[in-house]
């Protein structure tokens, strides 16, 4: 067992001076006052972290890491230039070391970050297991929790390494789930990929598998006008998520991302089916999508949390990033500063992560895994801070750099200390990319 009292701890809504945290193995045992943690355990290894606050880590629920390598390529592009030019470009010519190599990386800079949950939405399976076992290899060796969100594609107009037949992305994805099912780091939930890359009869199964093995599922939705289009087209003018609740999918287990595009009618359907939405602000931005309106989604009751999406539409990868972004977008669009505020931000970038991923991270609770953030005080971003705290939440959503960002802990391991990785050196992980790079491009 060991404590850790940093400067101020995040309870329950609230900073508390004079505070810590009990860890035994990778679950937060026990959370009280410093005196009382050193009277009930004094064996415990102690960690004192004397001039951090300590969060909950953040959980990025919706990336596509492989897409890290090809950040800066074919930027400012119409999206289906910006997708044939570097998505569609780069995908065959990838191995399995070069997707190993691109999950490390970006694992390696979300974490340095601040993330310790990552949802990986993965479609390059290059016709079996083993790029879904790089993903995995690469996320245990930096020490990241991973969310593989196996994707089922069945649309052949793209490149054939993301392309599986039902019976096979059926099979794949219950054979990891099944390989996975006491690892508390991995979870393998169904991923349909979109109504555009995945047919109904594959859209059903997602739903199928995700009930059988009481999980989630996650699905692209509206994310542009041209999907919505199609499905009013050959639906009798169905709006998305019309036709989703038609095929019979729409419940407490689907998880969409995006939304973009949903009516406000459809938003409500959501809600009322208890669905999430993981919202990507930043990559809505630059892909040039639009914006979801998330005042309606959150009266709705839909449990809204956040994703950096792929490295080369965002371009950064950080939640804490996703939370100022949301914010301020929202408050641009609707021109009500009340419309989402700093501390629904920071609950959507940790526990309802959480939630739509299937683990039980994003508070510092007794049962919530042992996951955090340690943020420098005497960072420049984060003051000023008077005795009242009142800014705390504030800065760090608003105003808070990432050179704040001092130590990460993921499953009470730590895996960022004084601001650098110690898991997977920095400098290895920028060898191999230049390497992947290198053969890439060749
Ligand atoms: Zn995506």
């Amino acid at each position: 067992m060991k404590v850790i009292f940093p400067k101020y701890l995040f309870y329950k809504n609230k900073f508390y001076p004079d505070y810590g945290v009990l860890i035994d193995g990778d679950t937060i045992a026990d959370v009280d006052s410093k005196s009382n943690l050193l009277d009930k355990y004094p064996q415990a290894e102690r960690t004192y972290l004397s001039e951090q606050t300590l969060l909950p880590g953040t959980v990025n629920a919706h990336n596509h890491c492989f897409q890290s390598l090809l950040r800066g390529i074919a930027a400012d592009r119409p999206f289906l230039e910006w997708r044939d030019r570097s998505l569609y470009y780069y995908s065959p010519r990838m191995s399995r070391e070069d997707i190993y190599n691109g999950a490390l990386f970006a694992f390696g800079e979300m974490m340095k970050r601040g993330v310790t949950t990552v949802g990986d939405f993965f479609y390059l399976h290059n016709f079996g297991r083993e790029s879904d076992g790089a993903i995995i290899q690469a996320a245990k060796d930096l020490g990241i929790r991973l969310s593989l969100n196996r994707t089922m594609y069945d649309w052949d107009g793209a490149p054939a390494g993301y392309v599986e037949s039902i019976p096979q992305a059926v099979e794949n994805t219950m054979y990891l789930a099944e390989e996975y099912k006491d690892d508390p780091m991995v979870n393998i939930l169904p991923s349909p990929h979109s109504l555009h890359a995945a047919t109904p009869e594959m859209i059903l199964k997602g739903h199928e598998i995700a009930k059988k093995l009481n999980v989630k599922f996650h699905i692209h939705v509206a994310e542009e006008p041209f999907e919505v289009e199609q499905v009013k087209k050959e639906h009798e003018g169905l709006g998305t998520l019309e036709y989703l609740d038609r095929l019979g999918v729409v419940d407490e287990s689907m998880v969409i991302i995006h939304g973009v595009w949903l009516s406000p009618e459809e938003i409500d359907l959501l809600g009322e089916k208890r669905g999430g939405l993981v919202y990507c602000p930043s990559s809505n931005m630059f892909l040039a999508d639009g914006i979801t309106d998330i005042p309606r989604m959150i009266k709705a009751g839909v449990t809204v949390a956040l994703g950096s999406d792929g490295g080369c539409s965002n371009n950064r990868i950080s939640v804490f990033e996703e939370m100022r972004m949301v914010s301020l977008l929202q408050k641009a669009k609707t021109c009500d500063a009340l419309c989402v505020n700093y501390e629904q931000a920071f609950q959507m970038g940790t526990e309802n992560g959480g939630l739509l991923l299937n683990f039980k991270i994003g508070k510092i609770e007794e049962g919530y895994k042992a996951d955090f953030v340690g943020v420098d005080l005497e960072d420049l971003s984060m003051m000023p801070l008077s005795e009242s705290l009142e800014q705390m939440l504030p800065n760090i959503v608003y105003s808070m750099e990432p050179t704040a960002i001092r130590t990460v802990i993921v499953a009470g391991n730590p895996t960022v200390k004084d601001g650098q990785l110690i898991t997977v050196s920095e400098r290895e992980i920028s060898r191999r990319v230049r390497e992947t790079m290198k053969r890439l491009n060749s």
